[in-house]
């Protein structure tokens, strides 16, 4: 959290506990410009988020991702410090379509736990992007939650996101509007270059199967069809059903290779590689960037990683 200006501290003492809250919003505007105490506290609630926050703001803000690299972000149990850090925290930012509201509903406690108010303290990031609907599970309401997977949409959580910054740290405005530009330029050169190479590759090869469902998006934006083993990892992996399925779908095709997530656990697909004799071309990434220093340690690493990986595979002849 920052610190509280002195003049601010005898107001917020007046004013009582109730303000603490978002004492933080006040303090910004009464200025001291390029002090680290400044500093706004943002919390994201998955790598994603937070390097796309990183790319907006870089060092501005003190900046807090709460689902750890490599680790499923649908279903996750809060740490004291991640409940610390959104109780202090000026802005925090969710994906959304049911990402962290699905499963265990773990992120509308942890708010509830912080004292967060929509609109006010915390912001979905996927405001504006047309939702694909996941089918598997008989409802046809639950939004699929993957939608940054699609460039395009990764590019409108940066504009909205871009848009609460500068909404809630004006004195940081022109850095903000700068480097954000700067971004959406370079991700929609990869997203052009992406699509440009998806179209050369003949129609038969173009089934991208994963353990999760999550390249709807994806496969939508580079003219691809997807196939997993389930739908969303909120469900139970792997099932018979959903194996039969599976091997039936790829046995029905020619698609060269299969892929695996980095935050599944890859056991399951390597069973339908053995079933099926379809060798695991490579991992991908979903729902988390990699470790730090690792390829694919950023949004746009990890897109780029994807689409080389997955068009590299696809290109490939069954062996
Ligand atoms: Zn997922």
């Amino acid at each position: 959290m920052k610190k509280i200006t002195k003049g601010l501290l005898g107001l917020i003492l007046t004013i009582g506990l109730a303000a603490c809250g978002n004492g933080g919003t006040d303090t910004d505007s009464s200025g001291e410009v390029g002090d680290n105490s400044d500093k706004i506290g943002v919390v994201a609630t998955n790598s994603i988020l937070a390097d796309m926050i990183y790319n907006i703001t870089g060092d501005a803000v003190d900046l807090h991702s709460i689902v750890p690299v490599g680790t499923d972000p649908h279903e996750f149990e809060p740490l004291p410090v991640d409940i610390a850090k959104s109780t202090d925290a000026d802005i925090v930012f969710y994906n959304g379509l049911n990402l962290e509201t699905g499963g265990n509903g773990w992120f509308v406690k942890l708010m509830e736990s912080s004292k967060k108010v929509e609109g006010e303290d915390y912001f979905v990031a996927s405001t504006g992007v047309e939702p694909f609907y996941l089918t598997t599970t008989g409802e046809t309401t639950n939004q699929d939650p993957h939608a940054w997977l699609d460039i395009q949409n990764g590019i409108t959580y940066v504009k909205n996101m871009t848009e609460v910054l500068i909404e809630k740290d004006s004195k940081n405005k022109e850095l903000y509007t700068k480097n954000s530009e700067d971004y959406i330029e370079k991700l929609e050169e990869l997203d052009a270059r992406a699509k440009s190479q998806f179209n050369d590759l003949p129609e038969e090869k173009k089934l991208l199967v994963t353990s999760e469902g999550a390249f709807k998006y994806f496969s939508h934006a580079y003219g691809l069809e997807g196939a997993f083993i389930w739908e969303i990892n909120t469900e139970n992996q792997g099932t018979p059903e959903q194996m039969t399925q599976i091997i039936d779908k790829i046995n029905a095709t020619e698609v060269p290779v299969l892929f695996v997530e980095t935050s599944v656990d890859p056991r399951t697909m390597e069973r339908v590689s053995k079933e099926t004799g379809i060798e695991i071309y490579s991992k991908i990434f979903t729902d988390s960037v990699a470790k730090k220093g690792e390829p694919g340690d950023s949004y746009y690493d990890m897109l780029e990683w994807n689409l080389e990986k997955i068009h590299e595979g696809l290109e490939t002849d069954r062996k």
